[in-house]
């Protein structure tokens, strides 16, 4: 059952973790998690030995433990059970001397009925428990009777029997019998048996200095004596001389005849204390040598084993038998070499005995326990043939497993060295415990609590999640109508050529939702930040003015990436790109519609098709910084994006937006925006074509060429490229950015897919949008609303909404990875969305345990140290700007 419940936890457990890691600000929390699951991991394991260990302490009786209360307080022990040698009157006879009994209709205690005389020791009281006990404890108190008493016992002595018909005197180890009692009438005097004693009948004597009256109430305490055994005999231990020292190895607790055998008695070997490593000391105080042990010198057993004979109170079925045993062999002692027994239901010994040998030869001194399995075999009596393996064989104690009895371990709540004050009935829980339900109910409850921590921290997460949700919400709504307002003022001239388009049902995949309290772009200028100037400073939102520059509107990419997180940053990266804006009007041209040839499909981007066009008299409205190959009159080549009809009016002010910044960006590597046609839809921009497509899909076709071949020429039309050429191809990706940034414009978007391909392996930067259509696995979705390029993202554009230029170094370094893998992965190929953002927190937490992108095979080592890994510096600062990115992979390409 209980392995049963541990399988059916790890998928819960796994769902809980799966479902924990969908939430991308919960990283902490995981980890948190992580160490949950690493504790309830530890923690099974540990159940299950604490179980076994448990299994393993019941298998013998710990006098520590064994220390319950046995009856006579409770109840437990019946009247009839409890006799004496005679009574003062009927109401103090032998029954009213049970401890804390004080009422009723007796005299509160068992008075004898003649005075007790010194020495004479003859009155007690008995008490038959039904069965051996192992008594480790007991209790006496006086005759108080609500004041009316004055009778106690300041002295007493124990017998006790197994049998009910020897008698043996208790004494303790050094020999002492009598046992000091009370003081008083009321108070409870506990009495620690040193050593226990086994036994059935218990008797009390009272013992008076002079003539006087005496009066008991007594409890005794301990548990059940499990083994069931009665006797053992076995010649007495010898005594060996170490280092001049002498060491006794007799058992000095033997309570039968003693004398070339021991027998009909119980000794050191039953009494729950086990010796030390070391036989030299003692678990017990001022004894002497070896006391804990009962030890045989070879020298005295020619046939090389000692026998000793068990003897038990009925025919029990013997599961195993457990002998502690020291292994000082440095002393010439060791464990034994082989045990063999022999069974006795009857008269006879069987013929079949059981032999065992310990597994092999342990390197420890340590003394041990040694566990003999004895079959199943049923039997009264057992007799054991114990073979010497060194000059000296020791015991401290001996166990047997008979049947499922074991000890009940559980604390006693009367403790070892426990003040000897008034007890309190406690429950006489020495009942057998048959199997290990306590334990398992203990582990089970206790992994019960563990999963109820989980459920706790699942709806915890779950209400914060909606927080999250609805906070985020809020965000996008108040960007949105921002966004939306700039929009409308920054396009006003243009306005005139669009036609509004809003009722139509668009394609177009829109980033942000409508939002539920849009707000008329009049009403939210006010809102708007002034940019005064173009700068990564990050301006607070307190410092946002009243009033905006007319031409001031967000990049295009600002509209397609939003920031997670509401910060006041969101001001900078505005600021950042809004002068592209600023400048004076566009000399855009509207070029002829009619002009226009269509050749055949290049793409499908976000906005609509991408056709590879010839325009006619194009060079007209070339300006003048460009020269086109080939006869001015004849038709260019040109790539011609057109807005979808059906696109809604988002749609077409992102597609004018992309028109207006690219209309402005004049550099070798960045695709040159060559006309328009925005007079009527649909609406069209005209660029330059670039012949080979976007880079991804073209290094995607390419493969690398063998290194000692890099310096010399790509061959024309060969599928092979060369780790320098694909540095070139960095090196002008580097040079466009670096214009971009010397205008402090952040691209936000960087990535081969972003970039096309040209002649002769012109690269250009392109598409200041987003393409999500043939890249939409590049991109992660937040809750159903914007789409991210988390894996070529700055973990502060992630977790901080935070765009700059140093975020776009660091997709430069993605890029570059791109590029020098030849595009053959997605980086971060084995992580799923979830987990890029999760090492995303580990960037942020700086701990170490955030993972890179591994150097791709053809990086040259300085390119991945030097320039790779420092575009993805924690801190933005510490960065490369795209001028010494450019520097430094035009030096390594010498
Ligand atoms: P969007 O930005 O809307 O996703 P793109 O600009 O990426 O659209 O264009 C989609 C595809 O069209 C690109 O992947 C590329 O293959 C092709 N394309 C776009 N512009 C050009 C161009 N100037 N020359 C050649 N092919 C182009």
């Amino acid at each position: 059952m209980f392995s049963l419940f541990l399988c059916g936890f790890s998928p819960v457990q796994k769902n809980v973790q799966s479902s924990l890691r969908e939430d991308r600000g919960a990283s902490e929390r995981l980890q948190l998690f992580e160490k949950m699951n690493t504790m309830e991991v530890k923690l099974i394991p540990c159940c299950i030995f604490f179980i076994l260990m448990a299994v393993a302490i019941k298998a013998q009786v710990n006098p520590e433990m064994c220390r319950y209360p046995l009856g006579m307080t409770g109840g437990k022990i019946q009247d009839k059970d409890i006799s004496a040698s005679s009574q003062w009157s009927e109401s103090t006879a032998a029954r009213f001397g049970r401890l804390d009994f004080d009422t009723g209709d007796g005299d509160g205690a068992w008075c004898p009925d003649i005075m007790t005389e010194p020495d004479g020791f003859k009155e007690y009281l008995q008490v038959d428990l039904r069965s051996l006990h192992f008594i480790t404890l007991v209790g006496t108190q006086g005759r108080h009777a609500n004041g009316m008493g004055n009778e106690f016992a300041q002295r007493y002595k124990i017998k006790y029997s197994r049998d009910g018909s020897s008698w043996l005197g208790w004494h303790d180890r050094l020999g002492k019998q009598v046992i000091e009692g009370n003081k008083n009438t009321y108070d409870v005097v506990l009495k620690d048996l040193e050593p226990p004693i086994i036994a059935r009948f218990v008797r009390f004597m009272p013992v008076a200095d002079a003539s006087m009256s005496v009066c008991m109430r007594v409890e005794l305490y301990g548990c059940e004596w499990l083994d069931g055994l009665v006797s053992y005999s076995l010649p007495d231990g010898h005594q060996m001389i170490y280092r001049g020292l002498d060491v006794f190895f007799n058992d000095s607790l033997y309570d039968g005849a003693i004398a070339q055998r021991l027998t009909k008695g119980l000794g050191q070997l039953a009494d729950g204390t086990w010796g030390l490593d070391d036989f030299l000391h003692s678990q017990v105080h001022g004894v002497w040598p070896g006391y804990d042990y009962v030890g045989w010198s070879n020298k005295t057993f020619p046939k090389g084993y000692v026998e000793m004979i068990f003897d038990f109170d009925h025919i029990r079925n013997f599961t195993s038998m457990k002998v502690h045993c020291s292994n000082m062999f440095s002393r010439g002692v060791r464990l034994f070499r082989q045990v063999t027994c022999y069974f006795r239901s009857e008269s006879e010994w069987e013929s079949d005995p059981v032999t065992f040998r310990p597994a092999s030869e342990p390197l420890s001194q340590s003394a041990r326990f040694v566990t003999v399995p004895l079959g199943d075999r049923t039997a009264r009596s057992i007799k054991c043939r114990f073979h010497f393996s060194d000059q000296w064989m020791l015991f401290s104690e001996m166990a047997f497993q008979s049947g499922s009895a074991v000890y009940n371990t559980s604390l006693s709540p009367h403790k070892h060295g426990q003040s000897k004050k008034t007890l309190l009935g406690g429950d006489p829980t020495h009942k057998v415990d048959d199997s290990n339900t306590r334990i398992l109910i203990g582990c089970l409850v206790a992994i019960i609590a563990i999963l109820l921590a989980i459920i706790l921290i699942i709806l915890w997460r779950q209400v914060w999640q909606k927080m999250l949700e609805k906070a985020s919400r809020r965000w996008l709504d108040d960007e949105l109508t921002a966004r939306l307002a700039i929009q409308t003022q920054a396009f006003s001239f243009l306005q005139s050529s669009l036609s509004s388009d809003d009722g139509s049902t668009s394609s177009y995949e829109r980033i942000y939702p409508p939002c539920a309290n849009y707000q008329e772009p009049s009403r939210l200028i006010r809102k708007l930040p002034e940019f005064a100037e173009c700068t990564e400073h990050l301006e607070p939102a307190a410092s946002w003015g009243a009033a905006i520059c007319s031409d001031s509107a967000p990049h295009y990419a600002e509209a397609h990436i939003i920031s997670l997180q509401e910060s006041s940053d969101s001001s900078s990266i505005r600021a950042v790109n809004m002068h592209l804006f600023a400048g004076p009007d566009l000399t855009l041209k509207e070029f002829p519609r009619e002009k226009l040839t269509f050749k055949e499909k290049l793409g499908e981007g976000q906005f609509g098709e991408v056709h590879l066009c010839e325009a006619e008299s194009m060079q007209d409205f070339l300006d003048e910084d460009l020269t086109m190959e080939g006869n001015s009159k004849s038709p260019l080549l040109v790539a011609v994006k057109t807005l979808r009809e059906d696109a809604n009016k988002n749609a077409r002010n992102d597609f004018l937006k992309e028109i207006r910044i690219m209309s402005r960006l004049r550099d070798p590597n960045i695709v040159r925006l060559l006309a328009v046609c925005v007079d009527t839809d649909p609406l069209c921009m005209i660029t330059e074509y670039m012949e080979n497509g976007d880079l991804n899909q073209f290094l995607c076709s390419l493969r690398l060429k063998a290194q000692n071949n890099d310096k010399e020429k790509q061959e024309e039309g060969s599928d092979e490229v060369s780790s320098i050429k694909l540095l070139g191809m960095a090196v002008q990706i580097a040079s466009g950015m670096n214009y971009l940034s010397s205008l402090n414009f952040v691209h936000r978007d960087l990535a081969t897919r972003n970039c096309l391909v040209g002649k002769n392996d012109t690269i250009k930067i392109a598409d200041f949008g987003m393409s999500r259509n043939l890249y939409r696995g590049d991109y992660f979705r937040i809750q159903g609303r914007a789409v991210l390029p988390i894996r070529w993202m700055s973990w502060e554009s992630i977790l901080l909404g935070k765009f700059t230029m140093a975020s776009d170094v660091w997709a430069f370094g993605v890029t570059l990875w791109e590029i020098l893998t030849l595009c053959k992965e997605q980086p971060y190929s084995q992580f799923s969305d979830e987990q890029v953002i999760e090492n995303t927190g580990e960037f942020f937490r700086n701990q170490g345990k955030q993972v890179y992108l591994p150097k791709p095979q053809c990086c040259p080592d300085r390119i991945y140290n030097d320039l790779m890994l420092s575009c993805w510096r924690r801190n933005a600062q510490e960065r490369p700007s795209f001028k010494e990115i450019h520097t430094q992979l035009m030096e390594s390409m010498v």
